[in-house]
């Protein structure tokens, strides 16, 4: 949520190849053990990798190990539906529903 002169910065999802503000994408990243994980709040991983927040983008992702370019090392999917489930709730996360109530 910053404003930063107006310049967004923008990532490109690993699935369908759109190109999005950062802050609207998923941000994958590789814990240590060489696991993927989603990077919510982990500003200090390296490289990332993007993925919009469409279901079938997430799906791709992790069964297609789409990931592996962009994070230019070895990365394991230990448990895909529970990355999953992370991705969507990150997806909610970084839109939050519109109500009127
Ligand atoms: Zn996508």
């Amino acid at each position: 949520m910053t404003k930063a002169g107006g310049f967004i910065p923008l990532r490109r999802c690993v699935a369908c190849r759109e190109r999005l503000p950062q802050s609207e994408l998923i941000r994958l990243g590789r814990a240590a053990s060489g696991e993927l994980i989603v990077a919510t709040s982990g500003p200090r991983l390296g490289r990332g990798a993007y993925c919009c927040r469409q279901t079938s983008c997430m799906e791709k992702t992790v069964t297609k190990k789409l990931f592996t370019k962009t994070l230019r090392a070895p990365t394991r999917v230990a448990d895909a539906a529970r990355l999953l489930q992370e991705m969507r709730e990150a997806a909610a996360k970084l839109n939050p529903p519109r109500k009127d109530s």
